[in-house]
């Protein structure tokens, strides 16, 4: 894994990047890019709980648009997701970071995928060193066999992949968009952010530590 080759391609690619060494300092960072009173959401993300950052926001002087917030009837949780479409600053991980400078996401519900792409003035990736890889043959490889099972078992979906611990689909470290025909499925839409019109809307930072999957 080349971290230096990484941070210089998501840079060519218009995403302003760091490196921290800790949980802790990626917390801060991403808190000191959030001006007071931003509206704010994040997409469900291992990587921003174990860096305590949901907490941090709810705590904060922040419009918090918490979709796991206890005692939101679906309809409300709806309506949050939605509002997070457009909201001043969405903070996510990514499921792969290439050493080429490019982010793979993939989502079952797509509300995630969909606020990183367009809508938020800025988003904010925050990714453990573990998810980086070469290229993006290696990023489909990585969400079949590690991203997607662990999130199906943690997520309790009914999936071949939460039980076998990988994709039905992985065929000679391919085959992105094929999967299972499970109601569960969470591999429905696959995206890669490649070069940015916008420069600097995005922002990475990258920890030197093992985080999420
Ligand atoms: S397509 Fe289905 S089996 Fe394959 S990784 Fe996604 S959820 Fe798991």
């Amino acid at each position: 894994m080349n971290i230096i080759k990484t941070v210089e391609n998501l840079k060519k690619n218009n995403m302003e990047t760091f490196v921290v060494k800790t949980r802790e300092e990626a917390k801060a960072l991403a808190l000191s890019m959030i001006p007071e009173g931003a509206v704010c959401a994040h997409g469900g993300s291992v990587t921003l709980k174990e860096c305590g950052i949901p907490e941090a926001l709810t705590e904060g002087n922040y419009t918090y648009l918490d979709r796991s917030a206890p005692g939101l009837t679906d309809a409300e949780r709806e309506e949050m997701m939605l509002r997070a479409q457009c909201c001043d600053v969405y903070l996510s991980s990514s499921n792969a970071i290439t050493e080429d400078g490019e982010l793979y996401n993939v989502d079952g519900n797509s509300n995630r995928v969909s606020a990183l792409l367009y809508g938020p003035k800025t988003v904010i990736f925050v990714a453990g060193i573990n998810k980086i890889v070469k290229d993006l043959d290696e990023a489909v490889v990585r969400v079949k066999t590690i991203a997607a099972p662990l999130n199906c078992k943690r997520l309790n979906c009914d999936t071949p992949c939460a039980k076998t611990g990988k994709c039905i689909s992985l065929v000679n470290g391919g085959n992105m968009p094929k999967g299972c025909n499970s109601d569960g499925r969470i591999c429905v839409n696959f995206t890669v952010m490649a070069r940015q019109r916008k420069k600097d809307r995005v922002k990475v930072i990258l920890v030197e530590e093992e985080l999420g999957y």
